[in-house]
């Protein structure tokens, strides 16, 4: 599973778990093939009939990635831009309900390319899609602040981007998942996840950095109960219960983190460092 693909699922699964899954997405990356496979991603998992969403097995997954899936719609600049008349075209799709459901997905590529004319027709769908609409947008540069307004924006880093302000926001939410795995992974399983830590493509540093954030977090939490020197307030009171119940020494745990951070960078051997954190955890 690519990086941007283990993103998609991630947030998708905590936004259709918590039911807030949202009718407009931008995805902003300078890869659009790390876009588009995180937007097809999506559009599987709204339409996947199996139970572990999407399955990429049923006919509905093998046609949205074959491209031909009857609800599921991609447009792309022609030329220079997407224009008028495209957006008017799927506009007129987007009020139908769906063939084979439960979504009508439009993917549109290269968001950063719409006219004002077709934004403008856009927006006014955007504003207030029909339940069973589900809009993702993909772009590579800058969109008109009106549209991206309208949509949940995800910045996807480009793969081995190591620029901190597209890859932090991937990075906290894989820090995050990984202490979730963790939380559901017993001691005697674990040596799987340094496996998949160790063959994932992903910025270790940063994932690091954030999970040394987060162990922070609680850490002040624990000693102090002070919310005004936590970052991310709800984040800790969606992490403890877990870390509580595995008795987890969050001292110890700051510092196998940075004792990890300091052993990467002097080229300690990596499996060693990912297991000892992963078992510090
Ligand atoms: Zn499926």
């Amino acid at each position: 599973m690519s990086w941007g693909q283990e993103i998609a699922k991630r947030i998708l699964r905590n936004q259709l778990d918590k039911g807030q899954l949202s009718h407009a997405y931008l995805f902003s990356s300078p890869s659009s093939a790390l876009s588009k496979q995180a937007a097809l991603f999506l559009a599987q998992a709204v339409n996947c009939g199996s139970e572990a969403k999407p399955c990429g097995q049923c006919l509905s997954c093998r046609q949205i990635e074959a491209g031909v899936h009857a609800d599921v719609r991609q447009v792309g600049p022609e030329g220079a831009s997407i224009k008028l008349q495209q957006i008017k075209a799927i506009l007129a799709e987007a009020v139908l309900t769906p063939n084979v459901g439960p979504y009508r997905v439009f993917i549109i590529e290269g968001a950063e390319l719409l006219t004002r004319e077709a934004a403008n027709a856009l927006l006014l769908t955007l504003e207030e899609p029909p339940s069973f609409d589900l809009f993702i947008l993909t772009a590579a540069g800058p969109v008109l602040p009106t549209i991206e307004s309208r949509c949940q924006l995800l910045r996807f880093p480009s793969t081995g981007d190591t620029s901190l302000d597209t890859g932090q926001e991937a990075s906290r939410l894989y820090a995050e998942q990984l202490l979730e795995e963790i939380e559901q992974t017993p001691l005697s399983e674990r040596a799987k996840l340094v496996d998949k830590l160790e063959k994932e493509d992903i910025n270790l540093a940063e994932v690091l950095a954030q999970l040394l954030l987060i162990y922070r977090d609680l850490s002040l939490w624990q000693l102090t109960q002070e919310t005004h020197l936590i970052r991310d307030a709800a984040r800790v009171e969606r992490l403890l219960p877990g870390v509580a119940a595995r008795q987890v020494d969050l001292l110890a745990a700051t510092e196998a983190i940075i004792d990890v951070q300091r052993r990467l960078q002097n080229n300690v051997n990596k499996r060693l460092a990912l297991e000892y954190l992963v078992y510090s955890l």
